[in-house]
């Protein structure tokens, strides 16, 4: 093995769940009391070690390690550096019951927070930091797994967060002093990673890479000013691996010429989201002496690479950074294993796919090209240049219809009359109580409704028997829902999967896989669904489950659908036209569903925009146009209605920042959002930004096993009038009822509807 090898062919990382999520059932086994922790961390070891020997045989230069972990990689950073917060580490448990206890909660000390990782569908712990958090730093996992890849006979690298990224990604944690802020912990936090590195020098590690995917984002002078202080501090260290600084998911801006001027051995480039930096490089010469990874395939997407334009801009940088290696634009760790196991994926748009598996060759197949010249390569090139030709002449895929049906949009079709027009008319058809209760759409996903769904997946259960079973559960629901007195039912969802799925199934366009999952946070995983072609919608998906629910009762049942940006956000979505395209005719698609719902009767229709925040970029000055469609195709699914039907949304989070003016603009009747932890504080920045319409600010948080009693649900609803007119608060939980049990959820509506009626008579009173 030579000294200090370049690069060369790699990949910033790889999914760690298993190719049949090996590690969500042995997690989930472990919590269960069903196997020891030996068994769990020989499980561990088995795929860590199937992880490397794939990347080995698929000819990468250097291989990653340390990207695997029991849950997540920033809660892995946190134990490695000593800084879990006490009420983990003074539980008495062992190392591994620690860590997960931190990731789940137990009784009296609550979990750690979960967010999104920048604007992915992957879910972080978020670290708990105060002016006292000491950091320390034995060799710990990093260590441990480089020991385990050498007893395999392989040379890795190991993947650290980076310093800076892992404190902006941190909060404050409880008893920190008022304008503390976790960055302020850079001058002891930077000497631990210094200590790490050493120790890993020492056991002879020859390249670390830490990732500072937060400088694709907006930074301060301040931040970038500690990434420099990082760099140059690590970057002169006697003892030290060669260090590859990894920004990704968008172009570094400002961070490019810090990292450059830093004593830094190599520097990894997302060339996928930004080619743009490939020219900034070009034209400012400042990574002459640096190494340059260039990630010119795509991590968290699907479709095969575009050999050309991915030669292209390798070539590019070639010619002026000091060596050239080749990438993918970030860890693989968003896309799922092996695409040759779609047998169920039509042939040919399975030829355009390449999951991370296929992604390895083709990282392989352009550092020969750029390396070795592509006559070395000629056949391969070839064959991929035939498949980007057969998907970009696939006509079949443009849908005539759709494209007129596009082409013939006028504003008008986005607009619907004033607000204060729409509510006249809704207050006379709908006849609700000021305080109005409902729900968020799911209820209690049972056994049985799992079972039925199931069972007529596999066939076992024929389309009658299965029409009757869920006609029998959502007369249930209904029929609890009457019982406890809530204003406006739901169907309560039993017939649903998923929620971006279960459309994803229906309508044309997408494409289901079988084995395409991809971790979401800890145990959970998902299969996002391909949307491929044009979408449209041959038939109505829910309008039988709604109407049946409406002719069950005389309170008003709420229609429930997905809206098109969530659509978007939790699938896999075609990359050869704008995203704003794709999402007017998935709002087209949903618009012909809001249609049918209101001809069926269904007076109320929720749109549900979980992902609204989720897709917001991480530059600021590309929110505008963000905003722009993200709003026009919410308003296209739902402005065909007439004034007196009412369109409500939905968003499970409280942080409504920098999305409040898309919320404004939407132009939903009413809004539901997550409130009850923060104590309604949301409500105050609505109010700030002039919000004007009905709001459901969640009473009830459903992510705790918690009944609210009826004293503490009034008081927040008191709170909330503080803030919005008694005519524009409606009364709902936070979010869906799915993950939770009927014997919460009955209580805890009781006491929802009794708070609303005592605080709706000390009104009237
Ligand atoms: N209507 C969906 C439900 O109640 C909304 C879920 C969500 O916001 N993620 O489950
Ligand atoms: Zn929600």
């Amino acid at each position: 093995m030579t000294d200090n090898p370049n690069l060369g062919a790699t990949v910033l990382g790889y999914p760690r769940i298993g190719p049949d999520r090996e590690l969500k059932r042995a997690v989930e086994s472990y919590w269960a009391g069903r196997i020891d922790q030996a068994e769990l961390h020989r499980v561990g070891r088995e795929l860590r070690v199937d992880t490397w020997r794939e990347l080995a045989a698929a000819g990468l230069d250097t291989i990653p390690s340390n990207t695997f972990s029991f849950y997540d990689q920033m809660l892995d950073t946190a134990e490695l550096f000593g800084a879990l917060p006490q009420r983990f580490t003074s539980l008495g448990l062992s190392p591994t019951d620690t860590y997960f206890a931190a990731a789940r909660g137990v009784q009296d000390a609550p979990a750690l927070e979960m967010t999104k990782w920048f604007d992915t569908n992957y879910h972080y712990l978020v670290p708990e930091l105060t002016p006292w958090t000491e950091f320390s730093a034995d060799g710990g996992k990093p260590l441990d797994e480089y020991r385990e890849t050498r007893a395999a006979g392989l040379e890795t690298r190991p993947v650290l967060v980076g310093p800076a990224t892992f404190l902006l990604l941190s909060k404050a944690g409880d008893g920190a002093p008022e304008g503390f802020r976790p960055l302020d912990l850079l001058d002891g936090l930077v000497p631990a990673y210094a200590e790490l590195l050493g120790t890993l020098h020492d056991e002879g590690v020859q390249w670390v890479q830490l990732d500072e995917p937060a400088y694709a984002a907006d930074r301060t002078p301040d931040e970038l000013e500690a990434l420099a202080r990082t760099y140059q501090a690590l970057g002169s260290l006697r003892r030290r691996p060669k260090i590859l600084v990894a920004g990704y998911f968008g172009g570094l801006g400002d961070a490019l010429g810090v990292l450059a001027r830093s004593p830094v051995d190599a520097i990894a480039l997302d060339l996928v989201t930004d080619p743009s930096t490939v020219d900034t490089v070009a034209a400012e010469g400042v990574l002459r002496d640096k190494e340059v990874l260039a990630g010119v395939v795509d991590g968290r997407n699907i479709w095969r690479v575009d050999v050309d334009v991915a030669l292209a801009n390798a070539a590019t940088l070639l010619g002026t950074a000091g060596k050239v290696g080749v990438s993918t634009s970030c860890s693989l760790l968003h896309v799922p294993y092996d695409v040759h196991r779609e047998s169920g994926v039509d042939e040919r748009i399975r030829g355009w796919l390449a999951f991370a598996r296929q992604k390895l060759a083709e990282v392989v197949l352009i550092g020969k090209a750029l390396h070795e010249g592509t006559g070395v390569v000629a056949e391969e090139l070839a064959a991929a240049r035939a498949v980007t030709a057969d998907r970009a002449g696939a006509h079949d895929l443009r849908e005539p219809r759709v494209r007129a049906r596009l082409d013939a949009l006028r504003p008008e079709h986005a607009r619907r009359s004033p607000y204060s027009d729409r509510a006249a008319a809704q207050r006379g058809t709908l006849n609700l109580p000021p305080l109005p209760s409902t729900t968020i759409g799911s209820f209690p996903q049972t056994g049985e409704v799992r079972k039925a769904r199931a069972a007529h997946r596999a066939g076992r259960l024929d389309a009658a028997d299965y029409r009757a079973a869920m006609h029998a559960e959502i007369e249930k629901v209904v029929r609890l829902q009457e019982e406890l007195g809530l204003d406006v039912l739901v169907h309560g969802e039993p017939e649903r999967n998923d929620m971006v799925q279960y459309f994803a199934e229906q309508l044309a366009g997408f494409a289901a896989t079988e084995h395409g999952w991809v971790q979401s946070y800890g145990s959970r995983c998902v299969r996002p669904p391909i949307l491929y072609g044009d979408v449209s919608r041959p038939a109505p998906m829910t309008v039988e489950w709604a109407s049946y629910a409406q002719g069950l009762t005389d309170r008003p049942v709420k229609g429930m659908l997905t809206g098109p940006v969530t659509i978007l956000a939790w699938s896999f979505v075609r990359n050869d036209q704008p995203l704003a395209e794709t999402a007017s005719q998935v709002a087209l698609a949903i618009r012909d569903e809001v249609h049918d719902l209101e001809s069926a009767g269904i007076r109320i229709i929720q749109v549900d925009e979980p992902a609204l925040r989720e897709l917001l970029p991480l530059r600021a000055t590309e929110h505008k146009a963000y905003f722009d469609w993200a709003v026009r195709s919410f308003r296209l699914a739902t402005s065909g209605v007439a004034d007196s039907t009412q369109i409500h949304t939905h968003m499970c989070y409280s942080e409504f920042g920098d999305i409040l003016p898309a919320i404004e603009a939407i132009d939903a009747d009413v809004t539901s959002i997550e409130a009850a932890r923060s104590r309604m504080e949301v409500l105050g920045d609505l109010g700030t930004a002039g919000f004007s319409r009905g709001v459901g600010p969640g009473v009830y948080d459903i992510h705790s096993p918690r009944v609210p009693d009826v004293d503490e649900v009034s008081a927040l609803l008191r709170t909330a009038l503080a803030a919005v007119p008694a005519d524009r608060v409606w009364v709902n939980p936070d979010c869906g009822l799915k993950t939770r049990g009927y014997a919460e959820v009955e209580p805890a509506l009781r006491n929802i509807v009794r708070a609303a009626e005592r605080v709706r008579a000390e009104h009237a009173g």
